[in-house]
């Protein structure tokens, strides 16, 4: 089980602030690619990089998918109250920073976390607002195809394939406590249904 903490007070949500969308679902599911696809009609949404001490893949790109920083610096930032939330996901640590969000909300704009579940449910007490979405690997394939996607997108040992498989069946246990449920079978539709439901929560928010 990972391990998370809070180190924010709650805030509760003006609609003058900016929209928090928090995307989170399995390991390899898809969370990233269904982003990436879907920002194109999301244009005012801003991603929040999160930071992390695990090692960087070789297709990753320091500042685009994640702040990498030592140990050290993680518990610093701990120490200096720097992050939102922080967890302990497959042994290693991840956190967002105050300002990656707090920043843009502030200001009405809107900004996007790509995080775990827990991550999601910690935001979730911190900001009511937020928009929650799972990202849920196809129907009756489940296991199968996180594998495959986990596989296919980097060399992965098979003690931490065994771990993010494990968390999965967890983490797939919680999908009752988000505001949307999307399938990642076809990307396109997936990344569509995305745009379609942030659509309707703006539509909603003009609305109040
Ligand atoms: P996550 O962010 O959830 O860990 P990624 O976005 O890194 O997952 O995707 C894991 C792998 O699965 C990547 O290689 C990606 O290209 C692939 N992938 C994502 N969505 C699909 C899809 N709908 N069909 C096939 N492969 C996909
Ligand atoms: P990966 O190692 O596959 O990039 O990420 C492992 C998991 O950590 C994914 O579910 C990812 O979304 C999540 N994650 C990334 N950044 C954060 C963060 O700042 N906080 C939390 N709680 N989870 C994060």
């Amino acid at each position: 089980m990972n391990a998370i903490f809070v180190t924010s007070t709650p805030m509760s949500k003006p609609s003058a602030l900016g929209l928090i969308l928090v995307i989170s679902g399995p390991s390899g599911v898809g969370k990233d690619t269904v982003w990436q696809t879907a920002s194109a009609c999301l244009p005012s949404f801003e991603r929040a990089i999160t930071c992390t001490t695990r090692e960087r893949r070789p297709h990753e790109v320091e500042g685009v998918n994640y702040h990498f920083v030592s140990s050290d610096e993680f518990e610093r930032m701990i120490r200096d109250d720097e992050l939102i939330e922080y967890a302990q996901v497959h042994g290693n640590f991840y956190g967002v920073p105050q300002k990656s969000v707090l920043d843009r909300i502030n200001n009405g704009l809107d900004v996007v976390c790509v995080i775990d579940v827990q991550g999601a449910l910690r935001i979730r007490g911190l900001f009511p607002a937020a928009v929650l979405v799972f990202i849920k690997p196809p129907q009756g394939r489940e296991n199968q195809v996180l594998e495959e996607r986990i596989q296919g997108r980097s060399a992965v040992e098979a003690s931490e394939l065994e771990t993010r498989l494990k968390t999965a069946s967890w983490e797939l246990s919680q999908v009752q406590l988000y505001d949307y449920q999307i399938e990642n079978d076809d990307l396109q539709r997936a990344a569509n249904e995305l745009c379609e439901v942030i659509e309707r929560e703006k539509a909603r928010r003009m609305e109040d």
